[in-house]
């Protein structure tokens, strides 16, 4: 008899993702069982993800920078990925906003009756400069202690940066880091080989209990998002891949679909960040490009979380009957770029930092509360973006280093 064939990971998440939406049908009338019991295997899975978040991209991003040789090729690679994150975001508002105020007459201005009924206790959104700030920590400990992530990639590149200009003395760092990374690394593997288990569980929950009835008024507007969530991927992303990489969408998007799926059940672009190295690396990336690019992209580059900030500012907008001017687009652009810049790469956080959208045009924050139920159902789909965009741009980089390569070694040979 041929023994059984073994079903690989990938296969795994997608039985636990199908097996996750049955469960959670099945507890529509019960979903405290699912919140009570399945839910907190959920966050098991996703705290074991997190936990290795800092030591993750710390370690990552050093690494990369050291192996990346020289500080030129540091400032050239970082500089080609922040260009290419900032103008892939900036696409992703204008088309949520182009899309949203398409459909704007069918989202139904609320009574006021019933919006001052609202209350969203909204975290008080940092403005725009303090993002800018907070960047730079002016302490090496807390911003790992409370994983925040910008300060944490900064440290990162100096660390980086100090041991490539130290030298012969860096060296035994370099490689202390080096061994490190190895060992982040393995303890990543060990933790993603219970993701369909961690997918089922979070799954159930979801949709348990953001049953059809919650989705209800609000499915449009998720249909909206959704729809310019396609169109990103599909046009920006396909034609980067296409174009700009020379491969094929399909088998990019097969490549990528473990950790796709991860991002959509984890909803967190830092707890997918391992999967996405893994399967980027698997593409065909460099692993030195991958490991700086991915966890800078898991930070600072968020498409789904823009679009997601154009399509529910053009909303809450439509509740209240307001209506956007250009200048009002114009600074959505700009904020809901900066803002996914600030977002943590964390469940939910595009929402806080929708506040401050919703603040530099004038919309009562308070609105976020009409959303804020089923921001889940967006988050899934954003969070899935965040993670594709930042993949697209490894493996462009990775192709743009390699064809550097080939033509220094060409100018050598030809030297010689
Ligand atoms: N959950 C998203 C992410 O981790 C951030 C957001 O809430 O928009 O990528």
């Amino acid at each position: 008899m041929k023994p059984a064939k073994k079903l690989s990971l990938p296969v795994w998440i997608f039985i636990g993702m199908l097996a996750g939406i049955l469960a959670g049908l099945c507890f529509l009338k019960n979903p405290d069982f699912t919140t009570n019991y399945l839910k907190p295997i959920g966050t098991i899975y996703i705290n074991l993800l997190k936990f290795l978040v800092v030591p993750v991209v710390l370690f990552s991003i050093t690494d990369g920078v050291i192996s990346l040789k020289d500080l030129k090729r540091v400032g050239s690679v970082g500089i080609k990925t922040f260009v290419y994150y900032m103008i892939t975001t900036a696409v992703a508002v204008v088309i949520g906003l182009a899309l949203a105020s398409a459909f704007k007459g069918l989202f139904p201005p609320l009574p006021s009756a019933e919006l001052a009924e609202l209350e969203y206790a909204a975290k008080e959104a940092p403005s725009m400069m303090q993002v800018i700030v907070d960047i730079f920590p002016d302490n090496i400990l807390a911003p790992m202690v409370s994983a925040n992530m910008l300060p944490v990639i900064v440290i990162a590149i100096f660390v980086g940066a100090g041991i490539l200009a130290a030298g012969k003395k860096g060296e035994k760092i370099g490689e202390i880091v080096n061994c490190m990374n190895e060992v982040v690394m393995k303890i990543m593997m060990m933790i993603i080989k219970i993701t369909p288990i961690g997918v089922f569980c979070l799954m159930a929950n979801v949709v348990a209990v953001n049953g059809p009835e919650i989705v209800g008024t609000l499915a449009l507007v998720i249909g909206v998002a959704y729809l310019a969530y396609i169109i990103h991927v599909a046009v920006v992303y396909g034609s980067s891949i296409k174009f700009l990489s020379g491969m094929s969408p399909i088998a990019f998007f097969k490549g990528l679909a473990p950790a796709m799926i991860c991002a959509f059940t984890t909803t967190s672009s830092n707890a997918t960040l391992p999967l996405n190295i893994e399967c980027c690396n698997n593409m065909g990336a460099e692993p030195e490009i991958s490991s700086f690019v991915l966890p800078l992209g898991a930070t600072i580059n968020m498409d789904g979380t823009a679009i997601y900030q154009a399509v529910a500012t053009i909303f809450i907008a439509a509740c209240y009957n307001i209506d956007l001017t250009l200048a009002d687009m114009a600074m959505v652009v700009l904020t809901a770029t900066l803002a996914s810049v600030g977002t943590a790469g964390v469940s939910g956080a595009g929402m806080i930092m929708l506040a401050m959208v919703l603040t530099s045009i004038g919309i009562p924050v308070e609105g976020i509360a009409i959303i804020a139920g089923v921001d889940k159902l967006f988050d899934m789909g954003r969070t899935t973006l965040n993670i594709t965009g930042d993949a697209t741009c490894a493996i462009w980089i990775s192709k743009l280093e390699r064809a550097k390569k080939a033509r220094m070694e060409a100018r050598a040979n030809a030297k010689a």
